[in-house]
């Protein structure tokens, strides 16, 4: 395997799967338009990995600078991290998303196609899923997202799925995530949220490290058995593996693989809270809010089909997940900011 492109590189699963492609001896390039992310992020990827990796300062929807890009280099394959991720904010600015994460994957796939590049990792999300009816999500739950952002990420599946049938040489695989957390061990790089944190984990160590007064726990009304919702929280750097895992498992064969990347464990907000407190040493106020709008109280992967078709499972629990963010987060309390 030679060369790999990775958009949205620069961003938080895109750079920890970035150190595992490097170590992979796979000669790595970025391609991310900082929108969510700092180029201080490039210069700690070289120290952590030893090599150099490329950075290409673009918009995964600028036609002309993706043209220059694969006309300049031989890439083997496309890791598709580049996309708008925040659920409100899609609510509130459906266009920005559909232009961004539909329209960005459309350019990209053409480029693609233009320059005879046909294997492509695809970042999905468990959104797709949408409120099934059920809490345990088989690959083969029907696909009904109920927001605007689990839309965009349905929609390029579907384009991905059409294009596999019109391109049969094309390898595609649709990763859906479930709730990324954690960062790399050696506290270097981490999720680094601009402005206030949607989701727990970031807004839990900001807590932790005294930028934030108290975490807002939404809602313990839900019928579980705390009363507070559940997830299924997996490691970045075991998310960052099912890459690679998906990238052997492209080279074996024409295949449009699908599967989630979840651990199967669901975990509930105040059980995220108790572990961050024991790795941390620092306790976590918080207060019980009502219950934020479009949550579901319970979800999480079915984990089988990954382990049977990529060979891949998650290995780190919660402990390690808190004890690397906090690692990351004493370290670096402003994030890359500071650079
Ligand atoms: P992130 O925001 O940290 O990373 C995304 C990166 O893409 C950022 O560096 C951003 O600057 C870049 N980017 C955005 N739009 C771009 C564009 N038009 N052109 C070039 N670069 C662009 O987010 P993340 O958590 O690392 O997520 C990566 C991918 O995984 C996203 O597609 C996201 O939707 C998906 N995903 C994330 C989660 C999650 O909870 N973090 C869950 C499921 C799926
Ligand atoms: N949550 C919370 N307070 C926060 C952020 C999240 O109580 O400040 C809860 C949320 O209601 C959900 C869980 O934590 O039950 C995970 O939320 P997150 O936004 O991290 O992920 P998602 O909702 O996308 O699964």
């Amino acid at each position: 395997m030679g060369k790999v492109l990775v958009t949205g590189g620069a961003g938080y699963i895109g750079s920890h799967t970035v150190i595992q492609l490097a170590h992979a001896g796979l000669e790595v390039a970025v391609l991310d338009n900082l929108s969510n992310s700092s180029r201080g992020v490039i210069a700690r990827l070289e120290e952590l990995t030893g090599k150099t990796i490329q950075f290409i300062h673009a918009d995964v929807r600028d036609r002309d600078a993706l043209r220059a890009v694969f006309s300049e280099n031989a890439y083997e394959a496309v890791i598709h991290f580049a996309g708008l991720k925040a659920v409100s904010e899609s609510q509130n600015e459906p266009l920005k998303y559909f232009d961004n994460n539909v329209s960005g994957s459309i350019v990209l796939f053409e480029e693609m196609m233009n320059a005879d590049i046909s294997k492509l990792i695809f970042s999905s999300s468990a959104t797709v899923y949408g409120d099934p009816g059920c809490v345990c999500y088989a690959e083969t739950t029907p696909l009904k997202p109920i927001n605007v952002y689990g839309q965009t990420k349905l929609m390029v599946e579907d384009i991905l799925r059409d294009i596999k049938w019109a391109n049969p040489q094309w390898q595609i695989a649709l990763l859906r995530y479930f709730n990324p957390v954690g960062a790399h061990e050696s506290g270097r790089i981490g999720e680094s949220p601009f402005g206030t944190p949607n989701n727990l984990m970031p807004f839990i160590s900001q807590v932790a490290v005294g930028k934030r007064e108290k975490l807002m726990v939404y809602g313990n009304d839900y019928p579980t058995p705390d009363g507070t919702g559940l997830r299924d929280y997996i490691h970045v750097d075991d998310l960052a593996a099912g890459h690679l895992a998906a990238l052997n498992a492209l080279s074996k064969d024409n295949s449009l693989i699908t599967v989630n990347l979840g651990t199967g464990k669901p975990n509930s907000v105040l059980e995220m809270i108790s572990a961050f407190e024991k790795a941390s040493g620092v306790t976590i106020p918080y207060e019980i809010i009502g219950r934020r709008s479009g949550d579901l109280p319970e979800y999480y992967a079915d984990a089988h089909l990954a382990k049977k078709i990529l060979n891949w499972e998650a290995k780190l629990g919660i402990d390690r997940m808190c004890a690397d963010t906090w690692r990351w987060q004493k370290n670096n309390p402003n994030g890359y900011c500071d650079q």
